[in-house]
Order: C-alpha cells, then sequence, then structure tokens
C-alpha cells in the first residue's frame, strides 16, 4: 500500500508542477493538513505544521506551512505579518529538535522565476550538511 500512496503522490507532484504559477489552493499541501495525503509531521498548531520534503535536498529538509492557504509570498499583505513571524519561530525551534545546532537555511520559493512549484506558501528548512551560496 505504501508503495502505491507513492505513485499517487508522485503523480500529484507532477500535477503540481504543471500548473501555471499563480494557482490558487487547494494544492497538495491543504491534503496533508487535513490528513487526505499522508506526510511525516514534525510539528503542528492551529496556524501551521511542520512536516519533512518527500524529495529532500539536504540530510534535513522539512517544510513549514501556514494552515491558511496564502498561495505565495508575493501575495502576503499586511495582515499576514504575525503569521509569517509564527511560521519562522516555528522553522526556528523545529530546527533546534531536529539537531541543527551548526544551522540551516531557509528558503521561499516565489513564483515561476522562484522556481516555485506548490501554490500553498511554504518555507523550506534545509540542513545537516554545508551549503553554498548563492544558490542556484
Ligand atoms: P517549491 O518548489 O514549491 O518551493 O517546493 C515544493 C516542495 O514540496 C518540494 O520540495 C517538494 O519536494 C515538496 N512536495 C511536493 N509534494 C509533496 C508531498 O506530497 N509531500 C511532501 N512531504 N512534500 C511534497
Amino acid at each position: 500500500a505504501g508503495g502505491q500512496d507513492g505513485e499517487v503522490q508522485k503523480a500529484q507532484q507532477a500535477a503540481e508542477a504543471r500548473k501555471e504559477p499563480g494557482q490558487r489552493p487547494p494544492t497538495i499541501f491543504s491534503k496533508i493538513i487535513d490528513r487526505t495525503i499522508r506526510a511525516d509531521i514534525l510539528y503542528e498548531d492551529d496556524k501551521c505544521l511542520a512536516f519533512r520534503d518527500v524529495a529532500p535536498q539536504a540530510p534535513v529538509h522539512f517544510l513549514v506551512i501556514p494552515k491558511r492557504p496564502i498561495p505565495r509570498l508575493s501575495h502576503a499583505a499586511a495582515g499576514d505579518t504575525e503569521l509569517l513571524g509564527h511560521l519562522l519561530v516555528v522553522a526556528s525551534q523545529t530546527a533546534k529538535v531536529e539537531g541543527l545546532e551548526d544551522g540551516y537555511r531557509v528558503v521561499i520559493n516565489d513564483g515561476k522565476q522562484g522556481a516555485q512549484s506548490v501554490y500553498h506558501l511554504h518555507l523550506h528548512v534545509l540542513g545537516g550538511r554545508q551549503m553554498g551560496w548563492p544558490p542556484g
């Protein structure tokens, strides 16, 4: 059953990747929030969720998402200030729990040129290896 779920997730990811920038939620992340699809959840509260990325780009790679589906950072408004701050604090606290005491990188991809593929705002937290700069 796990393999089948994997195939379904891959197909859903491919569909996400084909979407035009500016696509609105619901996305695959809404399904992770409502538990329609499985994820390795590291932290949850009433405002946000942190879970491991299905295609990790570092030994530790997790995402922090708001439960309210803001499609992308460039759609964030002044009223989102507290929520965005909360996502950063949860990223920091979860990184600590994950043992990233030597540092880590936080990334938000926005839109086409930012290489965003899922249009539900998310912070990537990557760690456990030396990062390079500039990023690709
Ligand atoms: P973006 O390119 O939009 O910044 O990042 C989207 C991230 O979501 C990618 O790193 C991708 O691996 C991850 N992702 C896409 N679909 C799923 C999924 O179904 N489950 C999990 N855990 N991560 C996913």
